[in-house]
C-alpha cells in the first residue's frame, strides 16, 4: 500500500528509514520535490478547506508527523508503519548533510532564530554547508528579496518553517521558482534547533503524548488543540475505511 487516505489527505506509507531513502533519491534528480508533514490539526484544517487539502496532496511525499495520524490510519484499517515526525526527518537529513554532501537553506522563524539554529547545528556538524538563512516575517517586497536570495544560493534542501498552512501554501506557490531540489514544510523545527523551544522528552514521544507536553509548555495552544478530539471523531464517523479482502 502506497498512500493512505486520511480525511482526504494522502499520507505515504513509509518508515523513517524509507522516508530518508526517498529524500536521497529526490536529491539525485534535477527538479523540485516537496515534503509535507501534517499532524492531526493540519489534516483537520484540510478536511475543512478543499484548496488546502489540494495543496497538501500536491506534495511528492506526505509523512505522518503526529501520533494521531498513525492512530487514525489504524482506525481506517490501513495502519501506517510508524510516526515520521518532520523534525526527526529534517534532523536526520541535516545529519546526512553533516559532511557537506548537501547544501541547506533555513527559512522561517523570528528574526535571528535561523542564524541561531545554524550556529548550534555547526557546533555539532562543523562541515555543514549552509547556503543561507531568512526569517519568516515578510511583506511583498521582502518576500521578493528572499526568493531571489534562495535562487542565487541554489540550496539542495530548503527548510520552510512558517507554520501551517502558510508554509505549505508558500511552498506550493514557489517550489519551481526557488529552484531547490527538496523543500520541506517543518513548522517550529527552527525554534527547536535554535534552542528557543524544546522538543518533548522521549518518554512523552514514546507514549504518544507530545501534544500534552506542548500544551503544558504553551497553554495558549488549548483552542488550537480542540481540533484533536474533533479529528478523532471525524475519522471514526466520516473516514474512508479500507475494505478487507
Ligand atoms: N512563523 C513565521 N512566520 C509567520 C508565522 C510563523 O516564520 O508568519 C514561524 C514561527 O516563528 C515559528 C514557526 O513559524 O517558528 C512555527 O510556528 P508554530 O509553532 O505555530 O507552528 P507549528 O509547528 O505548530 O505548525
Amino acid at each position: 500500500m502506497d498512500k493512505i487516505d486520511i480525511l482526504g489527505v494522502l499520507v505515504d506509507h513509509v518508515t523513517m528509514e524509507e522516508a530518508v531513502g526517498r529524500v536521497k533519491g529526490f536529491l539525485e534528480e534535477e527538479k523540485s520535490h516537496v515534503i509535507f508533514t501534517p499532524n492531526s490539526e493540519i489534516i483537520m484544517a484540510a478536511y475543512q478547506d478543499a484548496s488546502f487539502c489540494h495543496v497538501l496532496n500536491s506534495a511528492d511525499m506526505v509523512i505522518a508527523d503526529g501520533i494521531g495520524v498513525v492512530y487514525a490510519s489504524r482506525i481506517l484499517g490501513a495502519p501506517l508503519p510508524e510516526r515520521v515526525a518532520g523534525f526527526d526527518l529534517s534532523s536526520q537529513l541535516i545529519k546526512e548533510a553533516g559532511e557537506g554532501a548537501y547544501s541547506l537553506y533555513f527559512f522561517g522563524g523570528k528574526p535571528g532564530v535561523a542564524e541561531q539554529a545554524v550556529e548550534k547545528l555547526k557546533v555539532q556538524y562543523p562541515h555543514l554547508r549552509v547556503a543561507g538563512c531568512s526569517d519568516g516575517y515578510f511583506d511583498e517586497e521582502k518576500e521578493k528579496k528572499i526568493i531571489a536570495e534562495i535562487k542565487d544560493a541554489k540550496p539542495d534542501i530548503l527548510f520552510v518553517c512558517l507554520g501551517a498552512p502558510k508554509q505549505e501554501k508558500w511552498i506550493a506557490t514557489h517550489r519551481e521558482e526557488v529552484g531547490a531540489r527538496v523543500l520541506l514544510g517543518v513548522g517550529g523545527s527552527l525554534d527547536v534547533w535554535a534552542g528557543v523551544t524544546e522538543r518533548a522528552p522521549e518518554s512523552y514521544q514514546k507514549a504518544g503524548l507530545e501534544w500534552l507536553y506542548r500544551l503544558q509548555k504553551q497553554p495558549s495552544r488549548f483552542f488550537r488543540m480542540l481540533a484533536l478530539p474533533k479529528f478523532g471523531l471525524t475519522v471514526l464517523f466520516k473516514g474512508k475505511r479500507v475494505k478487507k479482502g
